[in-house]
């Protein structure tokens, strides 16, 4: 088996996000996936719900030194509205045997050190990683079992000849019985005529992180203080997590890209200040970004390319739990397993009408979900 990867190992989504080992989709409900595909729906949310637990499984059972701290993951509401939204959330959850648990306001209060939020939904078997830590251990793993792996060398063309494929790079061309093309949020990024069509499905959205200076004992021990990630109800999403030298990593979306960097520790430091007032103005000393696919419905895609060909993309910013248990699945597809007998269904890519047009719009869609942040609906 050979992995082809244009620059260096977790270069994308996967050595760039947040670390939050998360057990559900951002939109994307239980009901909703087991309405619209059936069993396979039924098949994927099992999976969904137990892919933080199937990473940090991996994570021990291969030695993956990566800083992993299964403290769990806590979604706390924004608002009463938002109260009410986790408690369903809780229930369609509990309903399918997930150890989801809804606390009140006091117990929130305990587990963040924040007053600032309703409540919400708690589910122990998240947590966090360093991911690029990750990216680069599973990459080790994968050597070790015997996957050759060709970094810096961006995939140019992939051509059908008679009953096989023809990978080509600017210096080797390489041939394959099965192809998982798995470029994701950065499909076009490399080199754009790749699959044009994939690279106008989806949307990439520039997500930026931001780390704190590590704190100091006292305020560790009163923000976060057993140490759950943490990614709220919002749509403007405010999230945090400990890394393993006591650094918050946080982050945020912005509307305008150029002058992001230069604005987004004043932005980001407001809201750290605003959720714990313990921590003052606190200090960036790291600000870097990434593209998040973001796909119409928010719910990823799983696309037929060819024969033994696929691809996938779209985990809508929650790939980093999700993804173990979907490789499974996409290899076992590639193997020829019958559809009836795997948690995905597959489709062949559909662009986005005015790609272009909607891409440069994206950003301002933050606009909107920031006035409904601060206008929740009254359910
Ligand atoms: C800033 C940020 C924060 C996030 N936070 C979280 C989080 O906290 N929790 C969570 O669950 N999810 C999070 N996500 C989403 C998560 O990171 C992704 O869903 C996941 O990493 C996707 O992994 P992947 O392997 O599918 O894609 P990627 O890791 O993006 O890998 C795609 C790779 O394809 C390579 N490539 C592209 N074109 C070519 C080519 N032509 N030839 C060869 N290689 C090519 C790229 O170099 C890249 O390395 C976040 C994403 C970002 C960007």
């Amino acid at each position: 088996m050979t992995l082809i990867e244009g620059r260096s190992i977790g270069f994308g989504g996967s050595g760039r996000n947040n670390g939050q080992v998360i057990p559900t989709l951002p939109a994307a409900e239980p009901d909703w996936i087991e309405g619209k595909f059936g069993d396979t729906g039924a098949r994927f949310v099992d999976l969904l719900q137990n892919s933080a637990s199937m990473l940090f499984d991996l994570v021990r059972a291969e030695g993956i030194d990566c800083e992993a701290e299964q403290t769990g993951w806590f979604q706390p509401a924004h608002s009463a509205a938002h109260m009410r939204i986790s408690a369903a959330r809780v229930a369609a959850w509990a309903k399918r045997g997930a150890p989801a648990q809804l606390l009140e306001h006091a117990e929130s209060t305990e587990l963040l050190g924040s007053d600032k939020w309703f409540g919400g939904m708690l589910n122990p078997t998240g947590g966090h990683i360093n991911p690029l830590m990750f990216a680069r251990g599973l990459a080790k793993t994968c050597v070790a079992a015997g996957v050759d792996i060709y970094e810096n060398s961006p995939v140019q063309a992939v051509v059908r000849e008679g009953d096989h494929w023809q990978i080509s790079t600017s210096n080797a061309t390489i041939t394959a019985h099965a192809i998982l093309l798995a470029t994701n949020a950065y499909s076009g990024a490399l080199t754009p005529d790749l699959a044009p069509k994939i690279r106008r499905s989806f949307v990439p959205i520039t997500s930026w992180q931001l780390a704190t200076e590590p704190l100091g004992d006292a305020l560790r021990a009163g923000i976060i203080p057993a140490r759950q990630a943490v990614s709220d109800t919002r749509g403007d999403l405010q999230y945090f997590r400990y890394d393993a030298q006591n650094r918050l990593v946080t982050g945020a979306g912005m509307i305008f890209k150029t002058t992001a960097r230069a604005r987004l520790p004043a932005h980001v430091g407001a809201r750290l200040t605003h959720a714990f007032p313990q921590i003052g103005t606190p200090r960036f000393t790291h600000i870097w970004n990434g593209f998040v696919g973001i796909t119409t419905d928010f719910f990823p895609r799983f696309h037929y390319l060819g024969p033994n060909y696929l691809g996938f993309l779209g985990y809508n910013g929650r790939g980093v739990a999700l993804s173990i248990p979907l490789g499974r699945q996409l290899a076992l597809a590639l193997t020829g397993a019958p559809e009836q007998d795997l948690a995905i269904s597959l489709t062949t890519p559909k662009t986005i009408p005015l790609h272009g047009f909607v891409l440069r719009l994206a950003p301002a869609a933050l606009a909107r979900y920031r006035w409904r942040d601060k206008h929740p609906p009254n359910l």
